[in-house]
């Protein structure tokens, strides 16, 4: 018998840490799971993806009722918002996906381990006050809500995005602080539900990361939307008084201040890696300048035993990203060979329309050489205009030489789909033209994807 408790032990139960405990428990390690939350499946499942995304759908729906949009395609409807029926099935989502991870674990043999984890060794955590040892310890922790300094959360009148997925009730103005994707994904909730809403950005563009021009053409759209957007503009300080908000702000070049009235403030200014209270000296580990645990192509820290993946290491803060190193984390320890393709991670921001990216953006591309840009836009995508969704367009990013795709990016109302047969096709190194030959069907958004592909060497048929 070996005097290990666990051949695993993975610490944060996200889509990083449940998926590599279940694909570790699958290839035959006797894995434990530890996670302080009350239920499984971390920030994707109770606080951050499915529950923004159970709002958006909802308010998207009734957006399209109120706004007469409906109407337009025939069908009366008299529309009443009841908020607590909306947040029911918001909370009933996260309950029904939670639980699942807890059957899955139960099915697979992994042990749940109730608690915080703190590391007392190399190989040794301490849960709730019991000692576990494991050969391999998967640091998977995630991350959690930057703090604007001087600005305190209270998540009632000043909130972060938990706070921002449960406002009890419409707030007459609710300005964002920071126009990034959960900030435009809460934003566009609330606006929708009938909220003024403000977005208060630093840098001179919404959106950092994503390709210049999709960032630009997101803006218009947010403002055609009626999202009014102070670019280039920092927020100097928040006051709550009487449970509403004074937002002071200023050109981030310098010059006159200005103040908002609000009903209530979303912080959304990025996220930052999680190693609170986890007690990594103990192990020898140590965190970068940005607080995230190095780790090394096989998800390996610097610490024999050690791994870490997800959002407490370097790389996009993405919930398909931490899953995909889940699995070769837990195939690596294994003894097999767990890759994962930085270079082909989509990004995917979920208001109406979808913006979508994968690989390269046109910048980037451009200063690692000549490139082709095809181009096709949704207005001239049959299916988008027949369902009333013109907007965005696709743009196809190829190596000028050898053809092969380096980026594709996209606006449209199903963005988020779209962009997974780019990843495969980047994944498999295709080409704009194997794009292009790749029969599409019709009538599919889709099809825009095959037209700017066409378009690269200058060839689409509807336009
Ligand atoms: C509002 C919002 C919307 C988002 N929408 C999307 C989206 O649409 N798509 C997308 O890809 N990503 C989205 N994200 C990001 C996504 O949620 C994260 O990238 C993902 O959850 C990271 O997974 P993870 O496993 O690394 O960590 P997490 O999901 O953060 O999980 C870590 C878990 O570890 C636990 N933990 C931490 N320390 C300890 C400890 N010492 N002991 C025990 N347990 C511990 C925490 O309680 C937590 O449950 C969103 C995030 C937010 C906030």
């Amino acid at each position: 018998m070996s005097d290990y408790d666990f051949d695993v032990i993975v610490i944060g139960a996200g889509p990083g840490g449940y998926v590599a405990a279940i694909r570790a428990a699958q290839l035959g390690l006797r894995t434990a799971c530890v996670e302080s939350r009350e239920t499984l499946g971390g920030t994707c499942l109770n606080v951050g993806c499915i529950p923004s995304k159970a709002m958006l759908h909802a308010s998207e729906l009734y957006d399209e009722a109120a706004s007469g949009k409906l109407a337009k395609l025939g069908i009366k409807a008299q529309v009443e918002l009841d908020l607590d029926t909306m947040h029911a099935q918001r909370r009933d989502a996260v309950k029904g996906l939670t639980g699942g991870i807890e059957f899955l674990f139960k099915k697979n043999k992994v042990e749940w381990l109730k608690g915080h984890a703190a590391f007392t060794g190399k190989d040794t955590i301490d849960v709730a006050g019991k000692s576990y040892r494991a050969r391999n310890i998967v640091v998977a922790t995630g991350s959690n809500v930057t703090p604007l300094p001087g600005v305190e959360i209270d998540e009632k009148v000043v909130v972060s995005s938990t706070g921002a997925l449960e406002l009890a009730k419409v707030p007459g103005h609710l300005v964002v602080i920071g126009g990034g994707v959960i900030g435009l994904e809460l934003g566009s909730v609330w606006k929708r539900l009938g909220a003024k809403v403000t977005v208060v950005e630093f840098l001179d563009q919404l959106l950092p990361g994503m390709d210049g021009e999709i960032r630009k053409e997101a803006a218009k759209i947010f403002k055609k939307q009626g999202i009014e957007l102070k670019l280039s503009t920092k927020v100097t300080g928040v006051a709550v008084k009487g449970g509403k908000a004074t937002v002071t702000v200023e050109p981030a070049a310098g010059g006159a201040a200005e103040t908002l009235e609000a009903d209530a403030v979303l912080v959304s200014i990025g996220r930052r890696p999680n190693t609170e209270g986890l007690a990594l000296e103990r192990a020898g580990l140590t965190v970068n300048k940005r607080g995230q645990i190095e780790v090394d192509h096989d998800f390996a820290t610097g610490v024999p035993g050690i791994w870490a993946i997800g959002d407490v290491v370097p790389g996009p803060m993405l919930a398909h990203k931490a899953e995909d190193e889940g699995i070769a984390v837990a195939e690596n320890i294994a003894g097999l060979t767990g890759i994962v393709n930085h270079d082909v991670i989509p990004g995917v921001v979920y208001t109406m329309p979808e913006i979508a990216g994968v690989g390269l953006t046109e910048e980037e591309a451009k200063e690692r050489g000549e490139v082709k840009v095809g181009k096709f836009p949704m207005l001239a995508n049959s299916r988008a205009k027949t369902n009333h969704e013109p907007e965005g367009f696709v743009k196809v990013i190829a190596d000028a030489k050898t053809d092969r795709v380096l980026g594709v990016h996209i606006i449209a109302s199903v963005a988020g789909t779209m962009i997974a047969q780019a990843a495969q096709a980047m994944e498999f190194g295709a080409t704009s033209e194997d794009i292009a030959y790749t029969c599409h069907a019709h009538p599919t958004h889709s099809e825009a994807i095959k037209e700017a592909a066409m378009a690269v060497t200058g060839k689409p048929i509807h336009m």
